[in-house]
């Protein structure tokens, strides 16, 4: 009997710190990798943090072991419940974006609910099987403890509501949530829970993302005399490099419609975007101005859409995607368009990220496209390329396919996102050849590219906004001008530059080019602004290209940024060290980091630019936005 009263007294203190040791070696597991560069002062920082997770699951597991009263039942479920959820989903978010979802996720994730509803529902059993892994333990723990813990009941009657304020306090205690993460994930998860708390009952500032813009007047231009073009923008959603054919294939199977409707296209295949989040890439794209540009530039900078209008083009903006997420509608409201569209004009029940089905906006498109008076210019945005990923019942070649997020489904996920990127390589390609059999047609170029990409854990990460690596950023990208559109010159250099490095910031100088205001001196000083140049033109002398998914146009989850020159790429993710290098031309899938120095003088203009790491600087207060 002695004995196991000392086994007892031996085994109760164990097993009340036993979910702290779990939570800690499994994490210690996970991110071992990032430990050497962790300072001591870090150390200390998940020292103290390793101290609060083994108070709270340590309290509550002290109170859920009581043998009477009804609180014991309230600390038990509270035990199981937050441990399970607060394990489970920072698993589940780590398999998916390589850091722990954080106050500044989960900030993220309430401002856009329906968004987030969506990306739970598609993947729920996922999440729920990550759940359940944390739920049977810590559910096992509770009955251990009702069994061989025996709270000292005089200390508890006093020390319980203590307890309970002391539970509440890692809510808002502050940790080490940014950057290292110096912190236990349970410890993270519910910091982050307590700042989206804090911001239902007290408010705090919204998600920065784009608004109402102010475009300035632009006085009426004529176009260059050449031969005459409507010019079309065919852009589509979240659809990288390797998704399609970029070039001509003559057994190509990925993008098979297209392929046979452009056989003449020009294809781009270094084409990056200096973003891979829709609305900073978009931004660029109709701006020409770079993605770290201030809010007030964006807002004040005339869009493609402005200058068409100034030069007597019809112009039109049809789109899938779903115009009220993010308030997109604030930033196209007033274009000077005289026809438009948006996913819920075309679907009532468009879907939040995939918007409305691609076809509806391809019969909406052959619709309306005839019917604008030449010359004209008009934008054509795809959607259903975005997670979740839209497919056709019965149009899916690429098998074995699945939605599921996990790990290990990673190549089944990886053929999903190709039969819907299949789907809507059909749908893209019917527009093509109803563009093609009118007359207009024959007098329209057609420029083709995708906002961003989409990571497949290339580099641990899922989807995008993650990160500025190649998954991310280099996406497919052809013109297809038909005879006649363009001068021999204008051709030569189109052909000249197809092969080298180009940016969606030379898009817009190319269809001011392609509009034929290119050279309006009316038009110089918002031109002059523009970063890149155009592809009709002769190549620049090489400059720098900044890529961020961080700037004042949208709040992002975590940071990650870089600066392009050639094929030379620095970036890094904000838990990063220090910045990586990349040959991009001689190592595609970025897998030998050449090491900071091999960039130059990228490491300089990164940190005058962008900040820098956050590693040698402060961690900034409140939303994250340009650094
Ligand atoms: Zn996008």
């Amino acid at each position: 009997m002695r004995r196991f009263a000392r086994f007892r007294a031996w085994l109760a203190p164990a097993l009340l710190l036993l979910p702290a040791v779990l939570i800690l070696s499994s994490d210690l597991v996970r991110r071992w990798q990032r430990l050497p560069a962790w300072t001591a002062g870090d150390a200390v920082r998940y020292g103290i943090a390793a101290l609060e997770s083994a108070a709270l699951w340590g309290g509550l597991l002290l109170l859920a072991s009581r043998r009477r009263g009804g609180l014991r039942w309230a600390a038990a479920a509270a035990f199981v419940l937050f441990g399970a959820l607060a394990l489970g989903s920072e698993r589940y978010f780590y398999d998916q974006f390589e850091t722990y979802l954080n106050a500044d996720a989960a900030l993220f994730g309430a401002a856009f609910p329906a968004s987030l509803r969506g990306q739970i529902a598609a993947d729920a059993t996922g999440l729920l099987g990550a759940i359940a892994v944390p739920l049977v333990y810590f559910a096992a723990l509770a009955g251990a403890g009702r069994k061989w813990v025996r709270p000292p009941r005089r200390a508890l009657r006093r020390g319980k509501w203590a307890l309970v304020a002391g539970m509440a306090s890692v809510a808002i205690l502050p940790c080490s949530f940014r950057t290292v993460q110096a912190a236990p994930p349970d410890v993270i998860f519910l910091h982050a829970m307590g700042r989206v708390l804090q911001k239902l009952a007290l408010g705090s500032a919204a998600h920065v993302e784009p608004g109402i813009r102010r475009p300035p007047y632009l006085p009426a231009v004529s176009p260059a005399p050449g031969p005459a073009r409507n010019v079309l923008l065919i852009l589509t959603e979240s659809v990288r490099f390797d998704a399609v054919c970029t070039a001509h294939e003559p057994e190509c199977v990925r993008s098979p419609f297209t392929n046979r409707a452009a056989p003449e296209r020009v294809p781009f295949l270094q084409m990056r975007s200096n973003s891979s989040t829709t609305a900073i890439s978009f931004g660029v794209l109709l701006s020409g101005l770079g993605p770290t540009e201030t809010r007030t530039s964006i807002h004040d900078a005339p869009l493609l859409f402005d200058y068409a209008h100034a030069a007597g083009y019809d112009t039109a903006y049809l789109t899938s995607q779903h115009m009220m997420f993010a308030h997109s509608e604030e930033f196209v409201r007033d274009l000077p368009v005289s026809r438009r569209c948006g996913g819920t004009d075309l679907d009532p029940d468009a879907d939040i990220d995939m918007g409305a089905s691609d076809h509806l906006l391809t019969e909406r498109a052959n619709r309306e496209l005839p019917l604008l008076r030449e010359p004209w210019f008009a934008v054509v945005h795809y959607s259903s390329t975005h997670f979740p990923y839209r497919v056709v019942e019965g149009d899916e070649p690429f098998q074995p396919a699945s939605s599921s997020k996990a790990p290990d489904d990673n190549a089944e996920l990886l053929n999903y996102y190709q039969n819907a990127v299949y789907a809507q390589d059909r749908t893209i390609a019917d527009l093509l050849r109803a563009l093609r059999s009118i007359d207009a047609g024959r007098r329209t170029v057609v420029v083709y590219t995708s906002d961003h990409g989409e990571a497949f854990r290339e580099h641990g990460q899922l989807g995008h906004t993650g990160a500025v690596l190649d998954e991310e950023i280099h996406v497919p990208a052809w013109i297809d001008a038909p005879l006649g559109t363009l001068t021999a010159e204008e051709q030569a250099h189109l052909q000249a530059r197809a092969a080298g490095p180009t940016w969606h910031t030379d898009l817009a100088p190319t269809f001011l080019d392609l509009l034929r205001v290119g050279a309006a001196p009316e038009l110089s000083r918002f031109h002059e602004r523009m970063m890149g140049t155009s592809l009709l033109q002769r190549g620049p002398v090489e400059t720098f290209v900044p890529l961020t998914n961080c700037s004042e146009l949208w709040g992002c989850a975590f940071r990650n940024w870089g600066v392009m020159r050639g094929s030379l790429k620095l970036e890094a993710r904000e838990w990063d060290f220090d910045w990586h290098c990349w040959d991009v031309a001689a190592d595609p899938f970025e897998r030998h980091d050449l090491g900071v120095g091999a960039c130059g003088d990228l490491a300089g203009i990164a940190q005058r630019l962008l900040g820098g790491l956050p590693r040698y600087a402060a961690e900034p207060e409140g939303p994250l936005t340009s650094k």
